[in-house]
């Protein structure tokens, strides 16, 4: 079993970095990925450096999430930075750009929020946050704790989720300045989700060729919220591509309930090895353990 899309409460996620570290354990492979930081990075690896392993071969990377700029025509464009050095100033200096324009947006959601006459404010969200990161399911759980939302998805539903009525979107960076800065930090370029992007088979397939072309180095094609007939697509069209594979839950704790950690792709080794080969190109210095 491997994991490389996990959120802590760096980011969205409940679980502390420790606690992922404590529940993966048994993980042959595992990366924390938190939306536009890298600040339970070090407590993360730490945490796995301190525990009892369970298996044989244990890799354990600090990675990123960052939500691109997902080009006409497409949904959602999510990329993971795996294996990244997060003390590169090129990485530093990009999420510092990105997190403000998460303030910014922040900001105009919560004035159109107290608009509406459900009052939010930065210090009531941040009380949801553990970290830096103020992102809309600290929102949207203070809406429902102040009983203007059922619950968090509720909350989505109604009033921070896209096309709802106090959703405004923010800044987001080209995939080419993305996978850029992710390569300047020694990481591997990974695109999240597929299925968000687009659904559309070939959408898909011309999408990749020309993002391999970028540089990019994998997809992660297996991927816990895929309907069945997904994953076959998505390890077709990426293989086709030249793209090495990932496999990735997207576990948030309890913003994400029906989420559980850890995906079982048969053999982990066998699996792993092209994107395991693109990691050490890229020059990735977390693969010894
Ligand atoms: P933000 O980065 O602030 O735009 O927030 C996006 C995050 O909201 C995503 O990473 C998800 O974790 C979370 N999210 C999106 N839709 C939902 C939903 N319907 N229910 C719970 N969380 C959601
Ligand atoms: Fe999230
Ligand atoms: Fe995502
Ligand atoms: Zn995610």
């Amino acid at each position: 079993m491997i994991d490389l899309h996990l959120h802590s409460t760096a980011s969205d996620g409940t679980c502390s970095p420790e606690e992922l570290a404590e529940r993966g354990r048994s993980l042959a492979v595992m990366a924390l990925t938190d939306h536009d930081c890298t600040d339970g990075c070090a407590r993360f690896l730490a945490a796995c450096g301190r525990d009892k392993r369970d298996t044989p071969v244990q890799v354990r990377l600090p990675g990123i999430e960052l939500s691109l700029d997902p080009g006409e025509g497409y949904g959602q464009f999510h990329l993971l930075g795996l294996g990244i050095d997060i003390d590169s100033s090129a990485l530093t200096t990009f999420l510092e750009r990105i997190r403000a324009g998460r303030v910014a947006r922040n900001v105009k959601m919560m004035e159109k929020l107290t608009a509406l006459g459900m009052p939010v404010s930065m210090e009531e969200a941040q009380h949801f946050a553990g970290g830096q990161i103020v992102a809309r399911p600290h929102i949207a759980r203070v809406l429902m704790e102040k009983g203007f939302a059922k619950s968090v998805s509720d909350a989505f539903e109604r009033f921070v989720g896209k096309n709802a009525v106090a959703y405004v979107s923010r800044y987001r960076p080209s995939q080419e300045e993305a996978i850029e800065v992710i390569h300047a930090a020694h990481g591997a370029a990974v695109m999240a989700h597929p299925r968000f992007w687009t659904s559309d088979a070939r959408l898909l397939a011309d999408g990749l060729a020309r993002l391999k072309d970028f540089g990019l180095d994998g997809v992660e094609a297996i991927y816990q919220g895929n309907l069945p007939l997904e994953t076959p697509m998505h390890l077709r069209i990426a293989r086709e591509a030249g793209l090495a594979v990932t496999a990735g839950s997207d576990f948030h704790g309890a913003n994400k309930p029906s989420v559980t950690l850890g995906m079982d792709v048969g053999d982990d080794e066998a699996f792993l090895a092209p994107f395991l080969d693109a990691l050490s190109r890229r020059g990735c210095h977390f693969l010894q353990n």
